[in-house]
C-alpha cells in the first residue's frame, strides 16, 4: 500500500529572561544543582507566583514573528500530573485562552515554498531536571519555572526533510529575535513530533504517534524516517497503530513505547487562582510590532535586491543573522558582494563547520576588513584564488593580515613575463606527446600544460597568464 506521512510538532523554547517565570530566581545554566530555588518555584504553600513582564514581551515577540494573533486576554491553567521533577504536581500553563494563535511559517525547501499553519503558542512553566545514577535518582529544581514558549503546528508537515526545514527556519527567526539561544543540547530548543501515516487519497487523518527525547535536529529528522517506516510496516502487515507516546533512542537509532497517551481531561485543567486574568492592551502589541527586528525572509529578499544575490545565495546568508551581519559588513568595505558570497558559502562555511565553530565568533577569527583586503589580492592578480585558499586557515589562525603572509612565504603570484615565458619553454620542451595532441584539438593537453606550470611554480602562476603564453609560444614554433 502507498502512503503519505502527517506530521505536526510542538516545540517548546525556552526565552531568554534573568529570572523565572513567576518567581525572582535566576535562570543561569549550569548553576550547582538546587542553588536556584524560592518558595515559589519549590511550591511551598502560601508562596505566590507574580508574571515576570520580560517573558510576555519575549512570548509576544514570537507570537508576531510567526504572524499570529496575539490575545488581548491573558489567563494561567494548572495543567496536573505527578512527577518528581515537578514539585508543585502542577505546571503553570496556558489551555483554552493561548497568547497566540493563527499563525504561520513560511519555509522553503527544494526551492519550493509551503506555508506551515501554525495553530497556537503558549507560556508555561518548565519543570526540573532528574539525574539518574547507578544507585539513586536525584532531581535539580534549577530549572524548574523557567519560562517556555510551546508552538504548536497544524499537521501540514509531510515529511522529516519538510520538518527538518521548518525547525531551522524557526531556529533562525528566534535567533533574529534575540529571545533564546536555542541551543538544544542544552534543551533551550525542544521538540516533540506528532505523526501518523495514512493511505493516499484518504482525507482521515490516520493514528498517530507522538516522538520525544530528540536532542538535535538531525535526531528529529531520524526519528521521524524510523518511525515513519515502522507504522509502515506496522499497517502493512494488519496491525493497528496505537496512540502512545514514544522515545528516541539515539544510540539504538530506533523509537520505545514509553507509554499510552494520556488525554487532557487526565491533566485536571483549571484557571490558576493565583494568577488572576489580565488584560494587554492593543498598543502595548503594536509597540511591540514595531520594534521587530528584520526577520531571515524580508532580509533574503533585499539580499536579493540590494546585492543582486541569487535566491539561493540570500537564503543561505540570511538563514544565519551573524552570517548576514557579517555579509553586510564585509559588502560595505569591498564592491564584488558575489565574491564575499562565494567565499562565505565554501570556504569560510566549510571551515566554521569543520571546527564546529557558530558564525557569531567568524567576525573575531576573521574581520571583515581582513577578509575584503585578501580578496581584493586575488581581484588585484597579486595572489591566485588557489593560494588565497591555502593562506586564509592561515590568516584566522595567526590573526596576520593575507599580504604579510604573502610576503614571508614569497607567495605572490607570477605575473612577470619574461619569468613565466621561460617556465613555459622548459615544460613544452619537456612534454612533447602532449603539445602534439594540443595541435591536433585536443583541449585537455592544454590543461595538463597548464597544471604543468602550476607545479613548478607552486601554483604562483597567473593562470590567465599562463594559458596565453603556452597557445602563443606552441602556435609559433
Ligand atoms: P494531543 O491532544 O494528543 O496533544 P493535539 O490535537 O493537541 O494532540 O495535537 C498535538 C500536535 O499533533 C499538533 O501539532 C497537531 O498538529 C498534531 N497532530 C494531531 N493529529 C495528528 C495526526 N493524526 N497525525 C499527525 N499529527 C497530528
Ligand atoms: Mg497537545
Ligand atoms: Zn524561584
Amino acid at each position: 500500500m502507498k502512503y503519505e506521512t502527517v506530521i505536526g510538532l510542538e516545540v517548546h523554547v525556552q526565552l531568554d529572561t534573568n529570572s523565572k517565570a513567576f518567581c525572582g530566581c535566576s535562570t543561569e545554566f549550569g548553576a550547582p544543582a538546587n542553588t536556584h530555588t524560592c518558595p515559589v518555584c519549590l511550591g511551598m504553600p502560601g508562596s505566590l507566583p507574580v508574571l515576570n513582564e520580560k517573558f510576555l514581551k519575549h512570548s509576544i515577540r514570537v507570537a508576531l514573528a510567526i504572524d499570529c494573533t496575539v490575545a488581548n486576554f491573558i489567563k494561567f491553567d494548572r495543567k496536573h500530573y505527578f512527577y518528581p521533577d515537578l514539585p508543585k504536581d502542577y505546571q503553570i500553563s496556558q489551555y483554552d485562552k493561548p497568547l497566540a494563535s493563527n499563525g504561520y511559517l513560511d519555509i522553503n525547501l527544494d526551492g519550493q515554498t509551503k506555508r506551515i499553519r501554525i495553530l497556537r503558542a503558549h507560556m508555561e512553566e518548565d519543570a526540573g531536571k532528574l539525574i539518574h545514577t547507578p544507585t539513586a535518582s536525584l532531581v535539580d529544581y534549577n530549572r524548574t519555572g523557567t519560562p517556555l514558549l510551546e508552538i504548536v503546528t497544524e499537521p501540514d508537515l509531510s515529511s522529516a526533510d519538510e520538518t527538518y526545514a521548518y525547525l531551522t527556519q524557526l531556529k533562525s527567526i528566534l535567533e533574529y529575535l534575540e529571545v533564546s539561544d536555542c541551543d538544544m543540547e542544552k534543551g533551550s530548543l525542544r521538540c516533540d513530533a506528532n505523526v501518523s501515516i495514512r493511505p493516499v487519497g484518504q482525507k482521515e487523518l490516520g493514528t498517530k504517534t507522538e516522538l520525544k527525547n530528540m536532542n538535535s535536529f538531525k535526531g528529529v529528522r531520524d526519528a521521524l524516517n524510523y518511525e515513519i517506516k515502522r507504522q509502515e510496516k506496522q499497517l502493512d502487515s494488519g496491525n493497528p497503530i496505537i496512540q502512545e507516546t514514544r522515545l528516541w533512542d539515539e544510540a539504538k537509532q530506533k523509537t520505545f513505547s514509553m507509554r499510552t497517551k494520556e488525554e487532557a481531561h487526565d491533566y485536571r485543567y483549571f484557571p490558576d487562582p493565583d494568577l488572576v486574568p489580565f488584560t494587554v492592551d492593543s498598543l502595548t502589541i503594536e509597540n511591540i510590532r514595531k520594534d521587530l527586528p528584520e526577520l531571515p525572509q524580508a532580509k533574503k529578499v533585499r539580499l536579493t535586491a540590494e546585492y543582486a544575490l541569487s535566491n539561493y545565495d540570500a537564503a543561505v546568508i540570511s538563514a544565519d543573522k551573524h552570517l548576514g551581519l557579517y555579509f553586510e559588513q564585509a559588502a560595505k568595505q569591498y564592491n564584488n558582494p558575489k565574491h564575499i558570497c562565494n567565499w562565505l558559502m565554501g570556504d569560510i562555511m566549510n571551515y566554521l563547520n569543520t571546527n564546529n565553530i557558530p558564525a557569531i565568533k567568524l567576525k573575531d577569527l576573521l574581520p571583515a576588513k581582513k577578509l575584503t583586503a585578501m580578496l581584493e589580492l586575488i581581484d588585484q592578480d597579486i595572489i591566485s584564488g588557489k593560494i588565497a585558499k591555502k593562506i586564509f586557515p592561515e590568516i584566522i589562525a595567526t590573526g596576520k593580515e593575507a599580504s604579510a603572509i604573502i610576503k614571508e612565504q614569497n607567495l605572490s603570484q607570477i605575473s612577470d613575463t619574461s619569468e613565466l615565458e621561460s617556465i613555459i619553454r622548459q615544460v613544452i620542451a619537456e612534454n612533447d606527446t602532449v603539445v602534439e595532441e594540443f595541435k591536433s584539438g585536443k583541449d585537455k593537453a592544454l590543461m595538463f600544460l597548464v597544471g604543468q606550470v602550476m607545479r613548478k611554480t607552486r601554483g604562483k602562476a597567473n593562470p590567465q597568464m599562463v594559458n596565453a603564453i603556452i597557445k602563443e609560444q606552441i602556435s609559433s614554433s
